[in-house]
């Protein structure tokens, strides 16, 4: 308890355009290149790269938070528009190495997007993500988050700050892949399960 009662009150400055977070902790960026094998159009990401494009799709600023027992951790995340082949820029996708006690909010502030869910029964389900809705992740749920819009993705993440997110629920785990198809967004079987 001695930890707690040192940590004090933290008060974060965030903004959306440009995307910052003050006081900052870890920044994750994912650009195509650190993520291509999530995505099923592996011609089509290594074009983009052959090209010189390697587009940032994905950034995260974490808060200054312990990553103890009895902490939150609160973060603010961008997935970038985009899409590599017809399938839309994404999160690598990852379930919580704590699956009874580890559970996140999501609170999008803009964007449009697509909360993809998955359990390790084989469970499916997809919510949405814009602003004026919060989702809540159930602790044994795998999640990914895809930018179906024209605008950046933005949303607020908050979670137990010792979960550890497991990646190894990836690409060949999640039953289906976001598109674009007719200029539309449309779902369609994951080719790369259990491949
Ligand atoms: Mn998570």
């Amino acid at each position: 308890m001695k930890k707690m009662a040192s940590f004090l009150p933290l008060d974060i400055d965030f903004s959306i355009d440009p995307l910052d977070f003050t006081p900052k902790g870890e920044i994750i960026t994912r650009k195509l290149s650190s993520m291509k094998d999530a995505f099923v159009d592996q011609d089509a990401a290594d074009k983009m790269l052959a090209n010189g494009q390697d587009p940032l799709i994905v950034k995260v600023f974490m808060a200054e938070i312990p990553a103890e027992e009895g902490f939150l951790m609160v973060n603010i995340n961008a997935v970038y528009p985009g899409k590599v082949g017809n399938e839309y820029f994404m999160t690598k996708g990852h379930i919580h190495d704590d699956p009874e006690h580890a559970p996140e909010v999501y609170i999008t502030l803009q964007g449009n997007g697509k909360l993809i869910l998955q359990n390790k029964n084989g469970d499916f389900h997809v919510s949405e993500m814009r602003p004026n809705k919060i989702n809540y992740i159930p602790a044994p749920w795998a999640h990914r988050c895809v930018n179906v819009g024209d605008d950046p993705l933005i949303y607020i993440g908050v979670f137990p700050s010792d979960t550890e997110r497991d990646y190894s629920f990836d690409s060949r785990t999640f039953k289906q892949i976001v598109i674009e198809k007719a200029g539309k967004v449309a779902f369609a079987d994951n080719p790369l399960q259990n491949k």
